[in-house]
C-alpha cells in the first residue's frame, strides 16, 4: 500500500492542474483498491452543498452537476461526522440515498473518508462496490491517508482560486483574489511586484515575458553552448576518476541540450514570447515532473539529473543577465524566501512592501520590515508569486492579506487608509522630543533595535534614547565573505558615532537558526536548536575575537559601547565568552596602547534554561536583555518561522508572562539592570505588560517607537499593574489579549492597535 500511495503522490505532484489532480486521484484509488467506482465530492460554499467533482465509475457527465446538501446521503453523513464510514450493505443504512442522475448502478458497499484541512471538511472521498464487500481496516486507513494528502492540494486550489473556477465555471471570472499570509509589519501599500529570486533556483524563476525575442534567443543559445563546454570539460576532468558507464551521463546531458530535445522546446516557447529563463525553467520542471511520475525507479531517479542540468543552464543564463537597474517607484518586493540579503538587489527607498511565501512574523526578514517601517506579509504560502511580476497588488501588513487585481472600490478604500495612516504618523511625530512618562509620572526609556544604516537614521529621527540591540549579523549577511577587522571597525564606528553619547548595545554575531551566511553554510535538521549564536562564536574564536577587537577599537574616544551575548544557555558558556572579552580588552589597552573604557557586557535571556538560572547569570554581567522572540519560540515549542503554527505563537501566553516575571524578579534580586529587546516591546499591549512586569527599558523597531510612546503616556503604571494582576490569573493567551485590548483600546487610540494582534 505504501508503494501505491507513493505512486499516487508522485502522479498527483506531476499533474498540470487541479482538474487533472481530481481525475488522477479517482482513477488511481479505484485501481489500487480494486473497486467498482471512486468519486470525490467537494464542498461549495456558494451553494452550501457537496458537489461531485471527479469520478471513475459514475456517469462522467454528472461531474459538476450532482449537488448533495450537507446532510444528504451517506456523503453528508461522512462530512458531518468528520470520520470515515464503512458499510458492507449501504442500502440498509437510514441515510442511504440513490441519485439516478449519476448513472449509478446500485452499489451496495460503501466506504467514505472526509477530506479535512486545518479542522475544516473540504469534501469526501468515496469508493463503492456493486456486490457486498467489507472494506478491511487497511483499506479504510489507505483511503483516509489519500484524503489527508488530497486535503493540502485542495486547500491550495481553494486559496489560488482554481477550486472556485472549477466549481463555478459559468460565473464571470472573479479577478480579485485575496491571499492570506502572516501580518508581519504594519502598514498598507499599493505597488508593483518585483520578484526577487535566489540564483540558479529553477523553482524561483518568475514567469516573465520577453522584451526582445531575438536577444532572448541569442542569450539562450549562448547559455546552451557555455553549458555544453562546461559539461565537456567536466567529462574530461573525470577521466580515470569515474568509470566509462558513469561518464556516459555527460553524453546524455549533451543530447538533452540538443535542439531536437529540450533546447528545441525552449526555443519554441521563447518565439511565442516567453523570456529565456522562464521558458527554460518551465520546460525543465515539466521534464522533472514527468521523470518523477515514472514507475521505474531507475528512471524516477533521473529526475535529479534533469534538475541538475537545468540548474547549470540557468546559472549560465543568469550570468549573462545584466543587473536590473530600473525599478518601479512603489515596488512590492516579493519572493519565495526573502532574507536580509535580498535587500542587496533592490533600491531600498523604492520598496513599498515586502511579501515572502516562506517565513513568519518573527523571521528576521519580518523584523527588518518592521525596523524600516515597510508593510510586510510573510508566510503567504498560496501566493502564485512566480506569475505576479509587474502586477499591481495591495499589501495589508495589518491583516496579512495580499490582494491581487483588486476591485476599484477596494483600491479606493485602501488609498483612504494609506492617507489616514500618513496623518497618524504625522500626528505621532509631535511626540518625538517628548519624554516617555506614564500618566502617573513614571519614566521609561525607549530604545531601538538596529542593523541597517537606514533604520539607524530613522531611529534618530524618532528620538531613540539609545540602541538596545544592534544586530551585527545583518551587515555580515550582505557580504560574500566574513568582513575584515577593519571593515567591521568602520561600520561599528559609524554606528557608535551616529548615536553618541547614547549607548549602543552591539550584539555579537548571532548566526545560525534562520540566519545563514551564504559563505558559511550550516546544514542541520534543527537549526534553531543547533549551532547558533554564542555556540558558533565560542567554537570559532578567530571570528569572535576579530569582532570583539573591531567593536572595542571602534569605541575609542566615544565609550558608548555595550556588548551583548546572544543565546546564552549555561554559565560556562557565559564565562568563556567573558574571558575572551577581557582577553581582547587587555590586549588592546595593555599591549597595543588603545585608550578604551571597558564596555558594559550583558547576556541575552532568550532560552528557557537562562530563565531558571537568572540569578547566576545576572551576577556575572553588567546587564541583561530579554529576547522575547526566541524565548517565546523555545518556551512554547513554536518555530518562529513556520506560518503553519503562527497562530500558536503568543508572546502573551501565560507561560511567557510568568517567565518574564521570573526574569524581572531575578534581575532585581541581583541589582542587575534588565531591558527587553524582543518584538513584544514594540507592541502597544506588549509594552504595557512589560512595564507592569517591572521592565523600564524597552528596545524596539524604530517604526514602533512613537506608537508605544503614545500608549505608555496614556496609561498609568498603577493601572498597568492592576491589569497585569488580572491577566496573570488567566489560563490562555487569547483571554489575556482580549482583556488588555478591552481595557486599553479607547476610540481615540484604536488606530495605534492596528496590526498588533499577532503578539497575542
Ligand atoms: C529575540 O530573540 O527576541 C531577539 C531580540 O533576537 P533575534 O530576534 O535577533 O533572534
Ligand atoms: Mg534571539
Amino acid at each position: 500500500m505504501l508503494e501505491s500511495l507513493r505512486n499516487i503522490v508522485q502522479e498527483v505532484n506531476a499533474a498540470k492542474d487541479f482538474g487533472e489532480v481530481l481525475r488522477l486521484i479517482v482513477h488511481l484509488v479505484k485501481q489500487v483498491m480494486n473497486t467498482g467506482m471512486c468519486s470525490v465530492y467537494l464542498y461549495s460554499p456558494s451553494t452550501n452543498t457537496y458537489v461531485l467533482m471527479g469520478t471513475d465509475g459514475l456517469n462522467p457527465d454528472s461531474v459538476g452537476k450532482v449537488h448533495l446538501s450537507t446532510r444528504e446521503g451517506l456523503v453528508g453523513l461522512v462530512a458531518s461526522r468528520a470520520e470515515p464510514i464503512n458499510l458492507e450493505d449501504a442500502e440498509t443504512h437510514p441515510n442511504f440515498a440513490f441519485f439516478p442522475e449519476t448513472g449509478e448502478q446500485r452499489y451496495r458497499s460503501f466506504l467514505g473518508a472526509p477530506i479535512i484541512h486545518h479542522r475544516k471538511v473540504l469534501g469526501v472521498l468515496v469508493v463503492q462496490q456493486q456486490d457486498r464487500r467489507r472494506f478491511d481496516e487497511s483499506e479504510e486507513s489507505f483511503l483516509v491517508t489519500v484524503s489527508a494528502q488530497l486535503a493540502g492540494v485542495i486547500a491550495h486550489a481553494d486559496a489560488t482560486g482554481e477550486l472556485d473556477r472549477l466549481l463555478n465555471p459559468r460565473e464571470v471570472a472573479i479577478h480579485e483574489r485575496i491571499y492570506p499570509g502572516v501580518a508581519s509589519a504594519p502598514g498598507v501599500a499599493i505597488g508593483t511586484v518585483v520578484v526577487v529570486a535566489p540564483s540558479a533556483d529553477l523553482n524561483a524563476v518568475p514567469e516573465r515575458r520577453a522584451v526582445d525575442i531575438e536577444a532572448e534567443l541569442c542569450q539562450f543559445r549562448q547559455a546552451m553552448e557555455q553549458t555544453k563546454r562546461d559539461i565537456r570539460a567536466l567529462d574530461a576532468s573525470m577521466v580515470g576518476k569515474l568509470s566509462d558507464e558513469e561518464r556516459a551521463l555527460f553524453d546524455v546531458y549533451l543530447r538533452m541540450l540538443d535542439d531536437h530535445a529540450m533546447g528545441g522546446e525552449v526555443i519554441g516557447m521563447i518565439k511565442e514570447g516567453l523570456s529565456a529563463q522562464s521558458a527554460w525553467a518551465q520546460v525543465v520542471l515539466g521534464h522533472v515532473r514527468m521523470f518523477k511520475s515514472m514507475k521505474d525507479s531507475y528512471l524516477r531517479e533521473r529526475a535529479s539529473d534533469v534538475e541538475d542540468l537545468g540548474r547549470r543552464v540557468l546559472a549560465n543564463l543568469q550570468q549573462g543577465e545584466t543587473k536590473r537597474t530600473s525599478f518601479p517607484e512603489h515596488m512590492v518586493m516579493m519572493g519565495e524566501e526573502l532574507s536580509a540579503a535580498s535587500f542587496a538587489d533592490v533600491p531600498l527607498e523604492k520598496v513599498a512592501a515586502i511579501v515572502s511565501v516562506k517565513g513568519s512574523r518573527n523571521s528576521h526578514m519580518a523584523i527588518l520590515g518592521r525596523a524600516i517601517g515597510i508593510p510586510t506579509v510573510m508566510g503567504a504560502v498560496d501566493l502564485p508569486w512566480g506569475r505576479l511580476e509587474g502586477e499591481e497588488v495591495i499589501v495589508d501588513g495589518h491583516t496579512g492579506q495580499v490582494i491581487v487585481s483588486p476591485r476599484e472600490e477596494l483600491r479606493q478604500t485602501y488609498m483612504q487608509q494609506i492617507y489616514e495612516e500618513k496623518l497618524l504618523a504625522a500626528d505621532l511625530e509631535k511626540l518625538t522630543d517628548e519624554p516617555c512618562v506614564t500618566a502617573d509620572g513614571h519614566h521609561l526609556s525607549l530604545w531601538v533595535n538596529t542593523g541597517l544604516r537606514l533604520d539607524s537614521q530613522l531611529s534618530l529621527d524618532r528620538g531613540a534614547e539609545g540602541v538596545g540591540l544592534y544586530r551585527t549579523e545583518i551587515p555580515f549577511l550582505m557580504l560574500d565573505r566574513f568582513p575584515s577587522e577593519e571593515e567591521q571597525r568602520k561600520a561599528y564606528r559609524e554606528h557608535l558615532e551616529m548615536f553618541a553619547p547614547r549607548t549602543v548595545t552591539m550584539r555579537t554575531l548571532d548566526i545560525g537558526g534562520d540566519k545563514d551566511l551564504p559563505y558559511f553554510p550550516i546544514e542541520e535538521a534543527n537549526p534553531f536548536l543547533g549551532w547558533r549564536g554564542i555556540r558558533i562564536c565560542l567554537d570559532h574564536p578567530e571570528i569572535f575575537l576579530v569582532q570583539l577587537r573591531a567593536m572595542m577599537r571602534a569605541s575609542e574616544g566615544l565609550n558608548n559601547l555595550s556588548i551583548l551575548l546572544p543565546m546564552i544557555s549555561n554559565v560556562p558558556e557565559l564565562e568563556s565568552a567573558l574571558q575572551l572579552i577581557y582577553q581582547v580588552y587587555d590586549e588592546l589597552t595593555e599591549e597595543e596602547g588603545y585608550q578604551i573604557e571597558m564596555p558594559n557586557v550583558g547576556a541575552m535571556i532568550e532560552v528557557p534554561a537562562a530563565v531558571y538560572q537568572i540569578r547566576e547569570l545576572a551576577r556575572r554581567v553588567d546587564f541583561l536583555s530579554v529576547g522575547t522572540n526566541d524565548l517565546t519560540q523555545y518556551l512554547l515549542a513554536v518555530d518562529r518561522n513556520n506560518p503553519r503554527v503562527a497562530e500558536l505563537y503568543h508572546a502573551c501566553h501565560p507561560s511567557v508572562l510568568r517567565a518574564l516575571w521570573a526574569i524581572a524578579e531575578g534581575a532585581r534580586g541581583e541589582d542587575t539592570p534588565v531591558s527587553v529587546c524582543g518584538e513584544m516591546a514594540g507592541d502597544p499591549i506588549g509594552a504595557v505588560l512589560l512595564m507592569a512586569l517591572g521592565f523600564r527599558v524597552l528596545s524596539m523597531s524604530a517604526t514602533n517607537l512613537l506608537k508605544v510612546k503614545a500608549i505608555l503616556r496614556q496609561v498609568s503604571l498603577s493601572e498597568a499593574e492592576q491589569l497585569l494582576e488580572e491577566v496573570m490569573l488567566m489560563p490562555d493567551a487569547g483571554l489575556v489579549w482580549r482583556h488588555m485590548e478591552k481595557a486599553l483600546k479607547k476610540p481615540e487610540v484604536a488606530a495605534l492597535f492596528r496590526g498588533s494582534s499577532n503578539v497575542h
